[in-house]
């Protein structure tokens, strides 16, 4: 077993820990790392693509097990859309396999670079969370090793405790090993988008609210710089499937090579240089200039037909864009406020970060809907994530402020999502998963992890 020293960072480069790095590939090479972490006195972290913006890949002084590694697909049914695959397999491999067949993954997150195994720790949503629930509704059974060294298979009917507690359980009961999940049936590999501006928060929030019924995914995105009457402004992107026979050619729009995102800018400019040029724009005048110049352009109500990929991957559209946020990253804030309290909460939150000078420089709400995984982060409502750019000066007062926001969110009755708030405090979760949660979810890490190898930034931050 190699174990190499790295200097692990978030996905938002606001954060670091020196770890040993393990790589498994085997089932055997995982209970092996338990075997070493226990004899050593070292906790364990699995750890997919490192996309959390926050610490739940990171343990400062322990073992991270790097799952890339097992990232075969194991069996796909192109008749009835079933998949199953190692942990370490990328929403991208997923949806290389499937859609030239007439698939798409059910769920998925604004980024394809996600791993199976991350995806199912934090429960992942998507921009159709409101009709299709999180990741984990569409997980038909999923195979785990203990720290204990035992396996288990899991499903919503076998051990359905440790179903629906491994999934989302950010990854402290034990590690996945292979995942089955049935895939949805697509008749295009192009997708119909409504876009249209809204002028305030309240005309957001109600966008969100009547569009969804009618769409498959709704999106909005806010513009954090505004103020006043244009308070939460922005633009919303309303979704639907195409029908069968609605694309007069859809092997050819389902192929991988037509969705694509394109290398190049204009044909010639490599996306990959794109950072660069974006970073003298990252700060408070920059993203003003931005976010106006975004929603000028948004005014035009449009209707247009867009692939798959274009459409839940956007951030893939320029790599690396979180380094344009300068050397001390930046921070996502994302709330989860039920329909009735949200404009409030979040009129608040905007308005006390236009008041502290540290706007969002992107906004982006979904409409939600509840779940019945234990450490949930979904309400009957909405979510805003905010990013937030962290500089040495300003790192204290964000800091501040975002443990404000936490005290809107909790009166608001809302609740925090843990693959991103990095600030959150222990009080603050025990707040809003209530003490019953979490004692179901320490009995069972005791009869899962009772030596407690399981251990994450996160989790010394939040549960212990
Ligand atoms: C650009 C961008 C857009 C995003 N958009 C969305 C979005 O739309 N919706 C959303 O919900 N999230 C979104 N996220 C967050 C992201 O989906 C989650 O953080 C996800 O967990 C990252 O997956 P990963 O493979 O990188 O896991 P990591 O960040 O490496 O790990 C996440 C958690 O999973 C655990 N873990 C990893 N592998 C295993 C395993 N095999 N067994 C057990 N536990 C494991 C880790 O211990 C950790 O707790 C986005 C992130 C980025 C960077």
């Amino acid at each position: 077993m190699q174990k190499n020293f790295a200097q692990l960072e978030n996905f938002g480069h606001s954060l670091s820990a020196p770890s040993y790095l393990i790589k498994p590939t085997t089932i055997n090479e995982i209970s092996e790392a338990f075997t070493f972490a226990r004899r050593s006195g070292l906790s364990v972290t699995a750890r997919g693509a490192g996309r959390s913006y926050n610490d739940a890949a990171l343990i400062g002084g322990g073992i991270v097990l790097d799952m890339r590694g097992m990232n075969a697909i194991t069996a796909w049914d192109a008749k009835s859309g079933l998949i199953t695959a190692q942990p370490g397999a990328t929403l991208e491999q997923i949806w290389h396999k499937v859609e030239p067949d007439g698939w798409w993954p059910p769920v998925v997150s604004g980024t394809m670079t996600t791993t199976l195994g991350g995806c199912l720790a934090a429960n992942i949503h998507g921009k159709n969370n409101f009709r299709m629930g999180p990741i984990g509704e569409h997980v038909v059974e999923f195979t785990a090793v203990l720290p204990t060294g035992a396996e288990v298979t899991c499903s919503p009917k076998k051990n359905g405790d440790l179903f629906y507690s491994m999934i989302s359980g950010l990854g402290m009961l034990g590690i996945f090993t292979s995942v089955t999940m049935q895939m949805k049936r697509i008749y295009s590999g192009l997708l119909s988008v409504d876009a249209f501006p809204v002028r305030n928060l309240h005309e957001h929030l109600n966008s969100l609210l009547e569009g969804a019924p009618n769409h498959n995914y709704i999106v909005g995105w806010l513009d954090g710089t505004a103020s006043g009457k244009s308070l939460g402004r922005g633009q919303i992107h309303a979704t639907r499937y195409l029908k069968e026979g609605e694309d007069p050619n859809p092997q050819e729009t389902m192929k991988v090579a037509n969705q694509i995102l394109p290398p190049l800018i204009f044909g010639v400019f490599p996306k990959s240089l794109l950072h660069y040029f974006m970073s003298p724009f990252m700060n408070n005048l920059g993203a003003w200039g931005i976010n106006t110049a975004k929603y000028i352009a948004s005014l035009r109500k449009h209707t247009f037909r867009q692939s798959h990929a274009a459409f839940h991957f956007l951030l893939d559209y320029v790599p690396n864009w979180e380094l344009s946020y300068g050397r001390s990253g930046l921070i996502q804030y994302q709330s989860f406020v039920p329909k009735e309290t949200a404009e409030d909460a979040w009129k608040e939150v905007l308005n006390l970060s236009l008041k502290n000078g540290l706007p969002s420089y992107l906004g982006v709400t979904k409409r939600h809907r509840p779940d019945q995984f234990l450490l949930t982060h979904a309400v009957d409502g909405f979510s805003l994530a905010m990013d937030f750019k962290v500089t040495k000066g300003n790192r204290a007062k964000l800091g501040a402020m975002l443990q404000e926001f936490d005290k809107i969110i909790l009166q608001a009755g809302g609740r925090f999502y843990f693959a991103k708030n990095s600030e959150t405090t222990a009080e603050t979760a025990q707040a809003f998963y209530g003490q019953e949660t979490l004692e179901k979810f320490k009995k069972l890490k005791k009869r899962c992890d009772p030596h407690g190898l399981l251990e994450s930034d996160l989790y010394r931050r939040i549960f212990e």
